[in-house]
């Protein structure tokens, strides 16, 4: 089911250009407000065409645009291209007059199999406000949904939490002392984190203005995603010490073409909550349960069940290997190349056809050491 979806994502990224939003029947459409709100809401989906951002100032307000430079929080929905880029089928399921504006929910799918099935990926709500005849605008869920929110600053990072979360200084205190070995580590500035956190992932895509989002569902674990456009933060399950999502926001700016972003936040600060080695117990597990899976194509490796993701686990690993030879010197250099195939032939001495039975050693070898992750 997840390899699927991967290749039906990588099929829909490869399409371009968005088709008018399919009105759902019964979606009254006579009242007037209703036609502009729609007219509006389909000229901002189809400004995402062909994947580039926006203008956002010409669908939010400037208090929004103050706040974000992406406002829409709905945008990023399943993964680092815009949901409304990516050629799914566009259903708006209703367009509601509220007192102050028009409700619009859509659904966003594509037909899964032969048989006609609709795989969903995720069903957004936007709210857009009339007031203004000449220029309508986005009211932005996030922002309102926040307001219950409570707030507090601590050094670089503001945290968001629910209002019966009771905030941990400890765990705060632990983030903060591994973002500053971090900033000394790599001669960085402070960066201004907005770090949103919540029990469970749903509430969190809640808050972000969604029914649902491919993700939602499941079994609550630690899970989060970053954004470092506008530096924000947004994690379930682990409280206020959430260092991966933390390292994302700080590094990956520093090596834009780098194929191990995700390994190096998963060396520095776990996945999925877990420790590098406990992570790579789990795949060493699978792998020796499943001899048949090829590790020279690892990239394609990256579900085995809900709480691994072994390609995320085996880059975490790359990072140990080459950080355990030649420390933080080597981890830097490790970052700087653009390709795997380079890394494995430079840093790891390994050809091309050998990355299966490399990479199973390793994993073996690795899983079985005492403390598997860099301290901070
Ligand atoms: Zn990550």
């Amino acid at each position: 089911m997840a390899k699927y979806i991967l290749s039906v994502l990588l099929t829909a990224l490869a399409l371009s250009g968005n088709a008018q939003a399919y009105l759902n029947p019964g979606v009254d459409t006579s009242n007037i407000d209703v036609q502009k709100a729609l007219r509006f809401y389909n000229a901002y989906i189809q400004d995402f065409n062909g994947g580039k951002m926006p203008n956002f100032s010409k669908y939010w307000s400037a208090d929004e645009l103050k706040r974000f430079k992406i406002p829409d929080q709905q945008v990023f929905a399943i993964n680092q291209s815009p949901l409304y880029a990516q050629s799914y089928k566009t259903t708006i399921l209703y367009a509601k007059p509220l007192e102050k504006c028009i409700h619009l929910k859509t659904q966003f799918s594509a037909v899964n199999d032969g048989a006609g099935n609709i795989m969903t990926l995720a069903i957004t709500n936007h709210y857009v406000d009339l007031s203004n005849k000449n220029a309508p605008y986005f009211i932005n869920p996030f922002t309102k949904n926040l307001l219950a929110w409570k707030q507090k600053q601590v050094r670089n990072v503001k945290f968001f939490y629910q209002p019966q979360h009771k905030f941990n200084m400890q765990k705060a205190d632990s983030l903060i002392h591994q973002i500053i070995a971090l900033e000394k580590l790599w001669g960085l500035q402070p960066i201004d984190i907005r770090y949103y956190m919540a029990d469970s992932w749903d509430e969190l895509q809640r808050i972000r203005g969604f029914d649902f989002a491919l993700t939602m569902g499941n079994p609550n674990k630690p899970q989060g995603i970053s954004d470092d456009i506008d530096d924000l933060v947004f994690c379930a399950g682990l409280g206020e010490n959430y260092f991966h999502e933390v390292v994302h926001v700080y590094l990956n700016r520093r090596y834009p073409k780098s194929p191990l972003r995700e390994g190096l936040a998963v060396f520095l600060g776990g996945s999925a909550g877990r420790e590098l080695n406990w992570q790579l117990k789990r795949v060493n597990d699978y792998l020796e349960q499943h001899p048949q899976t090829d590790l020279n194509d690892f990239e394609d490796f990256w579900y085995s069940d809900l709480y691994t993701n072994p390609e995320s686990v085996i880059k975490g690993m790359i990072c140990h290997i080459v950080y355990a030879k030649d420390g933080m010197e080597g981890l830097k250099r490790l970052m700087s190349y653009t390709s795997l195939k380079e890394i494995f032939k430079v840093e790891l001495q390994v050809e091309n056809d050998q990355w299966n039975s490399y990479l199973r050693t390793k994993i073996r070898e690795y899983s079985k050491l005492k403390i598997s992750r860099f301290t901070l």
